[in-house]
């Protein structure tokens, strides 16, 4: 499929996510980069987006628990082009009940091509790239492009 160019406002919108495993692991990185964190849009899974709003002291819009079909809230976010960055740590120990919400959500987000990080290290980089507070140019998928060569 044909692509085209967007342009990622400097403040942008983050969603996260972490398996209860990982929740840990999670909170403490967004400790870590709470002053980098608040300056953007931020939105989550239910339970990762209320322990995160408590640990950040800042609005995080929770969708629906995660095994209830907030992944697939989030996956459809990020389909419409108002999601700019998946913070997502899965459980690598335990993926098997969550197997297909990983699948589609990941998948989702490839094909958006959205910066996605899975673990502590490629949040590092993501969070300490100048990207992170910049505008930047990514490309999306041009589905009219597609659509008005085949009708
Ligand atoms: P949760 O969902 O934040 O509601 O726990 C995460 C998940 O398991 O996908």
């Amino acid at each position: 499929m044909q692509k085209k160019k967007i342009t990622v406002a400097a403040r942008k919108r983050i969603a996260l996510v972490a398996h209860d495993n990982m929740k840990s692991e999670l909170i403490l990185w967004a400790r870590e980069h709470k002053d980098k964190l608040v300056a953007h849009e931020l939105m989550a899974t239910g339970t990762t987006g209320n322990l995160l709003q408590r640990e950040l002291s800042t609005p995080v819009r929770a969708f629906i628990s995660g095994p209830l079909g907030g992944d697939q809230q989030l996956g459809g976010m990020i389909a419409s082009g108002d999601i700019d960055i998946l913070i997502f740590f899965w459980d690598p120990f335990e993926p098997m009940p969550h197997d297909p919400d990983i699948k589609a959500l990941l998948r989702v987000a490839a094909v958006w091509n959205i910066p996605i990080a899975c673990s502590v290290s490629s949040a590092n980089f993501l969070v300490s790239s100048p990207l992170f507070s910049d505008e930047y140019t990514r490309d999306i998928p041009d589905y009219e492009s597609y659509l008005a060569a085949r009708v």
